[in-house]
C-alpha cells in the first residue's frame, strides 16, 4: 500500500496540556478523585498517548470498551478503571477480574450477567442512576433494592454510586437531578461519582467522591458561554495543514463544489490541503475561522473530501506552502465548532485515521 507521508497535514497532541488540564480538574475538585474519561480512543487524541501523558497524575481512568482498557492496563496503567457502559456480555465479567475493571452496572441483565460470575470473581462495580437524563441506569426509586440485591452477590466486592448529568453545562443546570439523587447519597455505603467537566467547573457541590472530566482534559469548553482559555485549560490536539493552492478570482467568480461562495470583488483563494476525510466538518460553513500563518481569516464556500479554501486576500505573503491551522494552539476547537453547529467533542472525536499525529 502506498502511503503519502508529505501530504502535509497533521495533529500534534502537547501532553503536558493533557496533564495540565487534568490539573485544573483536580482544582476545581480539591477534596474529590478524578477519573480521566479517555473512551473513544481519548476523544480522538490516542489512547495510549493520554496514559502516557495522565498515568503519571491521574486517580483513575474511565472509558467503554473492554479492548481500550486492556490497553491501558498494558500501557502500565494501575489505578482503577471504571467501565461507563458496564457489561456488554456475560464473558466480560471475567475480563474485568482478569484486569481489575469496574463495571457501572446500569440494568437488569448486566446483574444477571454478575449472578451468573465464576467462583472466585470479586469486582468493584458501579450502580448507575437514571437522575433525569433517561439514558443508562435505574430510577432513583429502585435503587435501594438493587443495592442490596448487588451487595448480596459474591462477585460484588462494592458499589460505587454513580449518576450522570444532563444539564450541567446549560440554565437548568444540576440541582434537579441533585435532588434526585439526594435520598441515595445520604448514608450511601461507598463512593459516590457523578460530576463531568462542566459540573466540575460550575457546579462544585456535585463533585462527592469521584468526578469524571472528560473535554477539559483536552483543551474543550463544555460551555457555548465560557471559553476553554476562561478556565486556564489549554488546547491538546492542534490540526494543521498547508497551502497546497492559491487562486486568484475577480467578481462574479465562485469557489468549491455548488459554487457556495460568489466573490464580490477581486479576491485571492487559499486551497488548504484538509478535508471532510480528514475529520473537518462539512458542515462547517464559509465563514469559519482558520489560521494562515497565525493569522485569522476564514474559510470560502463548501468543505471538500480532501481540501478547504480560505480567503488570503488580505494575506499578500502568504502561499503554497503557507502553515494553516484548522484548530487548537491559537484557534480554539470550540470556535470552530460553533461556526459548524456542533461542538469540540465531535471535532476532535472525528479526527480521520489518515491524518498522522504525533506528540509534544
Ligand atoms: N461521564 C460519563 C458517564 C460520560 O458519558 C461522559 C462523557 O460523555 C463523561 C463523564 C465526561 O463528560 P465531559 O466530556 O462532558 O466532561
Amino acid at each position: 500500500r502506498l502511503v503519502s507521508n508529505s501530504r502535509p497535514i497533521h495533529a500534534r497532541i502537547d501532553l503536558a496540556a493533557l496533564r495540565h488540564n487534568y490539573l485544573v480538574a483536580k482544582r476545581h475538585a480539591p477534596a474529590a478523585r478524578a477519573f480521566a474519561v479517555v473512551k473513544a480512543d481519548a476523544y480522538g487524541h490516542g489512547l495510549q498517548r493520554a496514559a502516557r501523558a495522565l498515568g503519571p497524575v491521574a486517580d483513575g481512568f474511565a472509558l467503554l470498551d473492554l479492548g481500550e482498557a486492556i490497553t491501558l492496563r498494558d500501557a502500565g496503567i494501575r489505578q482503577p478503571i471504571v467501565l461507563l457502559e458496564g457489561l456488554f456480555a456475560p464473558g466480560d465479567v471475567a475480563v474485568c477480574a482478569d484486569y481489575d475493571l469496574r463495571p457501572a452496572i446500569h440494568c437488569r441483565e448486566q446483574i444477571a450477567m454478575l449472578r451468573a460470575a465464576p467462583p472466585g470473581v470479586r469486582l468493584a462495580v458501579g450502580l448507575k442512576i437514571n437522575s433525569g437524563m433517561n439514558r443508562l441506569g435505574f430510577l432513583p426509586a429502585e435503587a435501594p433494592a438493587v443495592l442490596a440485591e448487588l451487595q448480596s452477590l459474591p462477585a460484588v466486592a462494592s458499589v460505587m454510586l454513580m449518576s450522570h448529568f444532563a444539564n450541567a453545562d446549560d440554565a437548568r443546570g444540576v440541582d434537579w437531578q441533585l435532588e434526585r439523587l439526594a435520598p441515595l447519597v445520604a448514608g450511601f455505603p461507598g463512593e459516590i461519582s457523578f460530576a463531568n467537566s462542566a459540573a466540575i467547573l460550575r457546579h462544585t457541590k456535585a463533585a462527592h467522591d469521584w468526578v469524571r472530566p472528560g473535554i477539559m482534559l483536552y483543551g474543550g469548553s463544555p460551555f457555548s458561554d465560557a471559553s476553554a482559555a476562561s478556565f486556564d485549560l489549554r488546547p491538546a490536539m492542534t490540526l494543521t495543514s498547508r497551502i497546497i493552492g492559491v487562486q486568484q478570482i475577480g467578481a462574479g467568480e465562485r469557489v468549491g463544489y455548488g459554487g457556495l461562495f460568489e466573490a464580490t470583488r477581486p479576491t485571492r483563494v487559499g486551497v488548504v490541503a484538509c478535508g471532510y476525510a480528514d475529520g473537518y466538518p462539512r458542515h462547517a460553513p464559509g465563514g469559519t475561522p482558520i489560521l494562515v500563518d497565525g493569522v485569522r481569516t476564514a474559510t470560502l464556500g463548501r468543505v471538500s473530501m480532501d481540501m478547504l479554501a480560505c480567503d488570503l486576500s488580505a494575506l499578500p505573503g502568504a502561499g503554497i506552502g503557507s502553515t494553516v491551522t484548522l484548530w487548537g494552539e491559537g484557534l480554539p476547537a470550540d470556535e470552530v465548532a460553533a461556526a459548524a453547529g456542533t461542538i469540540s467533542y465531535e471535532l476532535f472525536c472525528a479526527l480521520a485515521r489518515r491524518v498522522p499525529v504525533s506528540d509534544v
